[in-house]
């Protein structure tokens, strides 16, 4: 199927989905994750309308913006784990890290950043369900308490949001909980009021998951094998 019908089918789905629990689909920002594509893919989905993409690798990124430039009006979003000695390159290449989880890194891109005179939008990852071999922070953890404390320091870096992804499960219904859980922690960090933190956005849902997690409040759906296919294995 082309990528137009398949971002149409999306549409209706989130559509249908924000219906069901009366919020306004205008709430949600429609990411598509790009990664292992090539440029010519982009600009399919480019031209169907879609301004924001989520890329999870620094280096194969790096490969294709050059080719991507004159979209100037895209938004490029790292969604992938990053490491502090990549930090530099990432705030350059990106218009948005949704993958900050911790402190380290948010210095580092928010030095970056300076440097480049920009101001990057950023979220915290959240590792919601726990889970050892995951990355992002998890909740109640001294190093997202060090994050939020860091925040008025970093001031070229927005906190923006919370990102997560919850533990597989083949039933998306099983993931609501994990959904939940990241609302409510939002909920609790934003009554505390805390300088330099904003927190908008709840980056969750994918293309197994996604309505779930906009019945629970996701306000940004990340979206790659639902609007080009499957991946190759790699
Ligand atoms: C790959 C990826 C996605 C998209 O996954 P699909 O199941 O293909 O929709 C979303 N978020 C992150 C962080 C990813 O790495």
């Amino acid at each position: 199927m082309s990528i137009a019908k398949n971002i149409a089918q999306v549409r209706e789905r989130i559509n249908a989905a924000t219906r069901r629990v009366g919020r306004d689909p205008r709430e949600i920002t429609l990411l598509a994750v790009s990664k292992t594509f090539p440029p010519e893919r982009i600009r399919e989905a480019y031209a169907a309308g879609l301004r924001v993409f989520g890329e999870n690798r620094v280096q194969e990124f790096s490969g294709k913006a050059g080719s991507l430039r004159d979209l100037a009006d895209a938004k490029w979003h790292l969604i992938g784990h990053l490491q502090t000695n990549k930090a530099a390159k990432a705030a350059e290449l990106f218009s948005a890290i949704d993958s900050v989880d911790s402190l380290k890194l948010a210095q580092k891109l928010n030095a970056a950043a300076v440097q480049l005179g920009k101001k990057l939008p950023a979220l915290i990852e959240i590792n919601i369900g726990g889970e050892e071999a995951k990355s992002g922070v998890v909740a109640g953890s001294p190093e997202l308490e060090a994050i939020l404390a860091g925040a008025p320091q970093l001031d070229h870096l927005e906190i923006v949001g919370l990102m997560t992804i919850p533990p597989f499960t083949d039933d998306p219904r099983q993931a609501r909980p994990y959904f939940q859980k990241l609302r409510e922690l939002r909920d609790m960090i934003a009554a505390r009021r805390l300088p330099a933190v904003r927190l908008d956005v709840l980056s969750m849902g994918m293309s197994h998951d996604f309505e779930v997690a906009i019945e629970e409040g996701s306000t940004c759906v990340r979206l790659g094998t639902t609007i080009f296919g499957e991946r190759a294995r790699t």
